[in-house]
């Protein structure tokens, strides 16, 4: 499903820039920095491939990626910039409200959060949006080789405190660590049993 069979499409700036709804399609989202990229490229076995995501000008757009024939991944820009200008940030919450809601084909959202910070309000905003757009989603925790056991139990309560109130959030975390390799494999099956 993904080693080799991997590419990016385009990136999306508009709902009438999105391919063709052929085939399912999952998306990742989460705060910048909270290791998306790294996620992406651990779960498709290449080193650059999200990187042009990162680049500048290429942050704000929803890119495509193929998952062989049988789907896409998208990857959805990052979410909680300090210093974003508010023109900005409107216009993709409103892409991404549009996305979200009107795509036929999303199957579901991985929602990625930082194994050491916990779900932030950023965070609650993109999962209530989720739930009124109907769209399951699965929390992955990342960087889970940066935090002691201890610490990450409490990242846990939390996190399963706060999806609690989510009705679109799906009961079942993925702990991964791109550096170790830790949950790549556990969510690359999550993914290939999705229709
Ligand atoms: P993005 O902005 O969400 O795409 O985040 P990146 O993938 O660019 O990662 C942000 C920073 O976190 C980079 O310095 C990465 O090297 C680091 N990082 C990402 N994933 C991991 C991980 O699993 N473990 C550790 N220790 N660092 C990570």
């Amino acid at each position: 499903l993904f080693a080799g069979e991997t590419q990016f499409v385009k990136g999306v700036v508009a709902m009438d820039g999105l391919p063709p709804a052929d085939r399912m399609e999952v998306c990742f989202a989460g705060r910048s920095n909270v290791g998306k990229s790294s996620l992406i490229n651990a779960l498709t076995g290449t080193k650059n491939l999200a990187r042009a995501s990162n680049t500048p000008g290429r942050t704000q757009e929803i890119n495509y990626f193929t998952l062989g024939e049988k789907g896409f991944l998208v990857d959805l820009p990052g979410y909680g910039y300090a210093n974003a200008p508010l023109p900005v940030v409107e216009k993709w919450q409103r892409l991404l409200k549009q996305y979200l809601s009107g795509r036929q084909t999303l199957r579901r959202a991985f929602v990625l959060i930082d194994a050491r910070h916990g779900v932030k309000k950023v965070d609650e905003d993109i999962m209530s949006l989720l739930d009124s757009a109907a769209v399951t989603f699965q929390t992955v925790l990342t960087k889970i080789d940066k935090v002691r056991k201890s610490d990450l139990e409490k990242s846990l309560r939390i996190t399963r405190e706060a999806l609690a109130k989510h009705p679109a959030a799906y009961p079942e975390l993925v702990l991964t660590s791109s550096e170790k390799g830790d949950g790549i494999a556990t969510l690359r099956s999550i993914i290939a049993g999705i229709d």
